[in-house]
């Protein structure tokens, strides 16, 4: 019997609410179009199999292939568009700013450390923050579709730097769209996901 399946969930702003760091036009597509295809994909792949009845984070970390390419992309544009708000911006505070600076330096060096990941990242992919069992924070890349739970890491944050997520509003300049999210990061959200 078929138990699960999923849909998108309505972002918590309007789809004009993030610009100009995010315009209308790449919210409709990138999370109307291509988050959409990631979703109908994954669920005509679980469809009849035992990943049907499983939670989206163990079938990231237990398929390969098109499987898990679709179920971490569907599960990383959530965990992404989640992540920003129009009132957000500024630093964050409490236990997650403390373990940036112990970890970073900084506030700001961790900025500049996270959109470096970013910008070197050959090709398409995603720059994390998480934290390991410890709380102790690191920034990766990931290529593709990748995700930091096949890495038994808490993801916190994430930057997308496929050319979709930012190409429309800033063509080839992919430092500059990294450089504006700053702008409308939600730290509260981001804060929240940092359970020490
Ligand atoms: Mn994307």
């Amino acid at each position: 019997m078929k138990t699960t399946i999923y849909s998108q969930p309505k972002l918590p702003y309007a789809p004009d609410a993030l610009a100009p760091a995010i315009s209308q036009e790449t919210v409709d597509f990138h999370y109307g179009k291509h988050e959409k295809a990631y979703i109908d994909n994954l669920n005509k792949l679980i469809e009849g199999t035992d990943y049907e009845d499983m939670a989206l984070e163990d079938i990231i970390k237990s398929s390969e292939g098109p499987l898990f390419n679709n179920a971490s992309q569907a599960w990383n544009h959530i965990f992404y568009f989640f992540s920003f708000s129009p009132d957000g911006g500024g630093e964050p505070e409490g236990a997650l700013r403390d373990a940036i600076d112990r970890d970073f330096g900084s506030f700001e060096n961790f900025k500049k450390e996270f959109e470096e990941a970013g910008v070197k990242l050959f090709g398409s992919g995603w720059v994390w923050l998480s934290a390991d069992q410890s709380g102790k924070l690191c920034i990766t890349q990931a290529q593709n579709a990748g995700n930091p739970l096949t890495d038994g890491l808490t993801p916190l944050l994430t930057f997308d730097v496929w050319e979709h997520a930012y190409y429309l509003d800033y063509q080839n300049r992919r430092a500059d769209a990294l450089h504006k999210l700053w702008d409308i990061v939600d730290w509260d959200v981001v804060s929240g996901r940092y359970d020490v």
